[in-house]
This record gives C-alpha cells, sequence and structure tokens, in this order.
C-alpha cells in the first residue's frame, strides 16, 4: 500500500434507516445527524409536492416527474422507488460526495429502496425502526392528525408488509421510549465505526502494520 493511501481518510460507509410511517423514524434520524458530526444525511429526490416548512435542498430535492425520469435513465440514482404514489431516489453522486470526504451517510428510505441497495452495493449497515405494537403505530398515526381515517388505513397495510421485511435488515430498534431508541442507534453507528476493517486502515504508518 502506498503512503498516499494509508494517510487517506478511509471512506464513509453507509447506514440505512427503514420504517412504517408513524413508526418516529424522521425524529430519530434528524437527531442522529445533530448527534454526530461526521454523519451526514442523504438529501433525497422527489416528485412529491413540497410540504410547509420544508426546504428544497435541505428536506429533499424537490423535482418534476420529467427530471426524475431523466436521472433515471441517466443512471444517476443509487436506488429509487415509487411511494405512497411519489417518486423517491437516492443520487449516486451524494453518497459519494460525503463518502469520499470520509463521513457516513444516513439514508432514510423506504424498503423498496433498501433491498435495491443491498443487492447493489453489497455493503451498508441496515437498520430498521419498530414501533412497540400495531395499536401504538396506530395511535401515533391518529394523534398525528395530518392524514384521514382512510390514509391511516392504507398505512396500516403497509406497516404490516414493511414490518415483515424487517427480517431482511441487520439491526431492529423498537422506539417505544424515544431516548432509549435513540440510544441504541448511537451505539450501532460507534460500533460500526470501530469495526476492525473501519480502523486500522487508517492506522497502519503509526503501528507499522502490515495489512
Ligand atoms: P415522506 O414523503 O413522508 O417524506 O416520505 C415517504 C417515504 O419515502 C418514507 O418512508 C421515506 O423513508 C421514503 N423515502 C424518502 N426518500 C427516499 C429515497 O430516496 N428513496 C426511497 N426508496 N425512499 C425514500
Amino acid at each position: 500500500m502506498s503512503s498516499s493511501q494509508t494517510k487517506s481518510r478511509p471512506k464513509g460507509g453507509l447506514f440505512i434507516v427503514s420504517a412504517p410511517s408513524g413508526a418516529g423514524k424522521t425524529s430519530l434520524c434528524n437527531r442522529l445527524v445533530d448527534f454526530f458530526p461526521h454523519l451526514r444525511h442523504s438529501v433525497s429526490f422527489t416528485t412529491r409536492a413540497q410540504r410547509a416548512g420544508e426546504e428544497d435542498g435541505v428536506d429533499y430535492f424537490f423535482i418534476t416527474p420529467e427530471s426524475f425520469k431523466e436521472m433515471v435513465e441517466q443512471g444517476a440514482f443509487a436506488e429509487w422507488a415509487e411511494v405512497h404514489g411519489n417518486r423517491y431516489g437516492t443520487a449516486i453522486e451524494t453518497l459519494e460526495h460525503w463518502r469520499e470526504q470520509g463521513c457516513d451517510v444516513l439514508l432514510d428510505i423506504d424498503i423498496q429502496g433498501a433491498a435495491q441497495l443491498r443487492k447493489a452495493y453489497g455493503e451498508g449497515v441496515f437498520i430498521f425502526i419498530l414501533p412497540p405494537d400495531l395499536k401504538e403505530l396506530r395511535k401515533r398515526l391518529e394523534n398525528r392528525q395530518t392524514d384521514d381515517a382512510e390514509v391511516i388505513e392504507r398505512r396500516m397495510k403497509n406497516a404490516r408488509d414493511e414490518i415483515r421485511e424487517s427480517v431482511n435488515y441487520d439491526y431492529v430498534v423498537v422506539n417505544d421510549d424515544f431516548d432509549i431508541a435513540l440510544d441504541a442507534l448511537k451505539s450501532i453507528v460507534i460500533a460500526e465505526g470501530c469495526r476492525t476493517a473501519r480502523v486500522l486502515p487508517g492506522l497502519t504508518e503509526v503501528f507499522d502494520l502490515d495489512i
């Protein structure tokens, strides 16, 4: 290994987080990114309309269906999927931009996108967030007061299908108590950062290691 390689920072990793809607994923992911300076949120591209309070380029890149189609044709996405009638995608450029700088990247994406990444990248840490049970999930969806009864029923049906996918994830975090769930997520990020393969390549010169 050349000395320029040994001195370079290891490339950042991917943390892929999925959950049924209402499990608390967005709040947990926001707090996680705030906590770790080296962890960056991957801002997705979407065709869905911007909601009040959302910022273009911060929450999502809001683009037209035509632009989204062009990006698909150009092979710009690491993964993309249609969720609740809108399209969402993660740009390869977004991931590489942060990873090249040694930052880990957090992707808040649905189960279809996670399955694509698992296949295409063959790396990444896959985390599924569960509500404590379905009764509590329904309660949280109702308390949000953002969806009517029909939408809530649809989300509950989708939740059952999504939860079945959790068996394919590396970690499952139950969000019963928010702070405990957040601690569990922090622990995963810290432990993954201590993996031999992540740490030792940066220390070969310091300890004269031959790896
Ligand atoms: P929302 O419209 O409520 O922000 O997100 C709806 C769903 O789309 C969530 O489950 C979210 O995780 C998922 N999502 C957001 N960005 C992406 C993405 O880039 N790819 C995929 N596959 N799903 C995404």
